[in-house]
Formats: C-alpha cells, structure tokens, sequence
C-alpha cells in the first residue's frame, strides 16, 4: 500500500529556517573563524542562559545527549531511587537504563499529563535521589509543588524542557525552574540548530564545570599536578605542564569518561538567530493552538487544554481528550481524522510499559491515568510553525465535521 499522502501532515515538514539564517551561514562559512568550539557556540550559550534566566547554558549536540550528560553528574549508586514520569518521549528516561536504580514511575494529571504531584509525593522513600519530568506539549509541571517537594527531601529535579523554550510559569522561564534543566533544538523543536542540537541550563557552577569537562572529552574527574618526572622524562617545557596534557596531571577521584558533544559552530549560528525568532514561532504555535480550541469548545464531551492563570504555554503539542465515560470511540475518531487526510500520531506511548521498562519488572497498572489517557481518551492534533493558512483552515474544518460524526455516533463501517 502506497503512503498516504496527507493535506495536513503531523510532523512539521519543511524548513523554519531563511533568509536570515542563511546569511548567518554564510557570514561563518566566509570568515576564517573554527568552525567547531568557537565564538558563536560561546555567544548563543550566553544568549540562551539570560533568556531562560540560568546562570549557565551549556550546549550539546542532542537534547538526547543533554539528558545523558545530565543524569550522569547525579552520581547515582546502587540502589538509589529515582522517581519518573511515564508521559514523555523515551530519550528523558533512557539514560536511566543504564544506571544501577529502581526507578520509580509516578502518575500524570489526567488533564494536563504532567506528573502530578500527588503520586510523586506517595513514591518519596529515603533512597529517594531524583526525580526526573517533562514539561507536557510545553505547559509547564506544578513546579512549586515539585521543586518544594524536593528541597524538603533533598532530591534533585531535571525538568526536560524540549517542548518548553517559549513557554512561561508564574513570570519565570522553564530552565531555571528545576536544578538542571534539558532542551532540544530538534528539527521538529520550538527552535532548531540546523536540525539538531541540545542544551543543559543550570545554577550550579561545579556542574556547569562538570559538563563543559563531559562534553569536551575530557574526565569528570577531580586531578592534582603530578610530579615534574615519569620515570626519566622530566616535564621540562611550560607548554607540557599544561593542564590540557593530562598526562602531566593525576586523577585522584574519576567519576565519568566525557565524550564529544560538541555543537557545531554553523549550528550555534543559526541557534542565535532563531532565538530572536522565538516570540514569533510560538505565536504561531499558540495561533494555530488557539483555532483548534475554539472548535472544540462548541463540543461538551471535549476536554480542551488550559493555562493557569500566570502560566503560559508553547504549544509545542496541541492535545486534547474526550471525557471519561463520553461514549466516543478515540480509535474510530483518530481513524476518521486520518481518513480526512489530517495525520494524528499519539504522544507519547507509556513508557513504563516499553519492553526495557517491563524487562526491569514494570508491568500494566502501574500508572492507570497515563495508561487509559494514551490507549482511550488523548489525541494529540498537528500544531508547528510550517501549517500553512490553508491547512489550519482544512484541520480545524475536519476537526469540526469529525466531532460532529462523532456526537451523532454515527460512524462510518470499516
Ligand atoms: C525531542 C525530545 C527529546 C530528545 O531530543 P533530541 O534532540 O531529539 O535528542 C527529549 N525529550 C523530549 C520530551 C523530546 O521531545
């Protein structure tokens, strides 16, 4: 069977990027400046911090990697716990696969499906040592609740905030409202750096050392000079003394290897110029977010997305539900919408119950707001930047015929 071609495809096809990332480009590619590891990387980091308000931005050639990096600096042991949520895309909590822990998979708010502070609160043991969310679609967590939470327990928070640059809470910023934060520049992200990239903001400054030490090959790893002799080599010349040449330095306490992540200047580049582009591609998002909710809230049985009062959201995803008990069938709605020629993808499959999660004795029921929001009630609807006018248009349109069907139940046999 031939792929349908789709009037509104769910990803965003297309670039975002023009004129004026090109001649960012090419003003880079004409200098002689490096092209790895230079002024724009430094320039776009310093940019970024002072949007979000960290003290520290520190890029990275993935969001994926940005998470790697930052569970890493948690120095997680043998049998310590961390807490989870199970509403998000699975590069938040692989790393988590790789370290010696129970992870501990809390439940989200049915109407948000951010982790709801409840059920994190009820998994908090002693071994407790960090708690790892998302900013759901870019609407922001209960972060006061969480981020209080926390300090009484002592735990450290990564929010993962690849949907949130754009998005707001109570006048602050995702990216300095936990203790290290995660973003991504994702082709598909709310800005991209010439289709991939990532960064870690922070307040810290040991971590922010840290992670320019894992990103750069370099140990994380504390070192004291050696002694000026290895065997009868004498380390005679200044330039050899070097901390750069690690052989002439000891490691005294080794925590993680580095590795290269190093973000392209070309990347950066563009990176800087997408940030003064910013406002305008979330009021696109939020446009688009805004047609959709009006078509929805002629029908009752709709759960519409919200804001709090002081909260705004990127509109990185555009979700919605239908009621509990409603009667409509999600499936043969979905169904009808693909028919329609708008492409619906479901966001994102409960994670505890990936095979790797199972593997680790995850199981069904675990989590039964993520679990009957993923496989009864969510629809996540296309919502970026590259829609034409004509599209939204021919989505909300589908969107209404589709909710009408719906409402009569008369549904077409398949
Ligand atoms: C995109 C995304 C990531 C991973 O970012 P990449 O830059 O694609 O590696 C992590 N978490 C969430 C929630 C994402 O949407």
């Amino acid at each position: 069977m031939p792929a349908q071609e789709f009037t509104v495809p769910y990803p965003a096809r297309g670039s975002v990027l023009g004129a004026p990332e090109l001649s960012a480009l090419a003003e880079l590619v004409g200098s002689s400046r490096t092209l790895s590891a230079g002024g724009c990387r430094a320039a776009f980091e310093q940019r970024f911090a002072k949007l979000v308000g960290s003290r520290h931005a520190v890029s990275t050639t993935s969001g994926t990697v940005a998470l790697e990096l930052a569970v890493k600096l948690l120095d997680l042991e043998v049998g310590d716990e961390v807490i989870a949520t199970p509403q998000t895309y699975r590069a938040t909590l692989d790393p988590l696969l790789d370290q010696p822990i129970t992870v501990r998979f809390c439940d989200i708010d049915p109407l948000t499906l951010n982790a709801e502070p409840g059920s994190v609160e009820s998994l908090v043991s002693g071994r407790t040592r960090a708690i790892l969310l998302v900013h759901y679609g870019g609407l922001p967590a209960d972060m006061d609740s969480i981020m209080r939470l926390a300090r009484r327990h002592g735990i450290t928070v990564i929010e993962d905030c690849a949907h949130a640059l754009g998005s707001s809470y109570y006048g602050r910023r995702p990216g300095s409202l936990a203790n290290l934060s995660c973003f991504s520049f994702h082709t598909s992200k709310n800005i991209t750096t010439l289709g991939e990239g990532g960064m870690v903001t922070t307040d810290d400054d040991t971590w922010a050392e840290r992670l320019e030490r894992l990103r750069s090959n370099a140990s994380d790893a504390e070192f004291r000079p050696r002694k000026q002799r290895i065997g009868d080599r004498a380390f005679a010349s200044a330039w050899m003394l070097h901390p750069g040449n690690a052989y002439t330095h000891a490691c005294t306490r080794l925590r993680h290897h580095g590795t290269n992540a190093t973000l392209s200047e070309a990347a950066a580049a563009v990176g800087i110029v997408q940030l003064d582009r910013l406002d305008t591609l979330t009021a696109a998002r939020r446009g688009i977010a805004e047609r959709i909710g009006a078509v929805l809230r002629r029908f009752p049985f709709a759960v519409v997305p919200q804001e709090p009062e002081g909260v705004v959201s990127s509109h990185h995803l555009y979700t919605f539900s239908f009621k509990e008990g409603c009667g409509i069938d999600r499936d043969r709605f979905v169904e009808g919408m693909i028919a329609r020629g708008v492409e619906l993808q479901l966001r994102y499959f409960p994670l505890h119950l990936l095979p790797e999660w199972q593997a680790r004795g995850h199981r069904e029921g675990e989590c039964p707001n993520a679990e009957r929001m993923w496989f009864d009630r969510q629809v996540n609807l296309p919502c970026h930047p590259s829609l034409s006018d004509r599209q939204v248009t021919y989505l909300a349109n589908s969107l209404e015929a589709q909710l009408v069907e719906a409402a009569a139940g008369r549904w077409a046999v398949v």
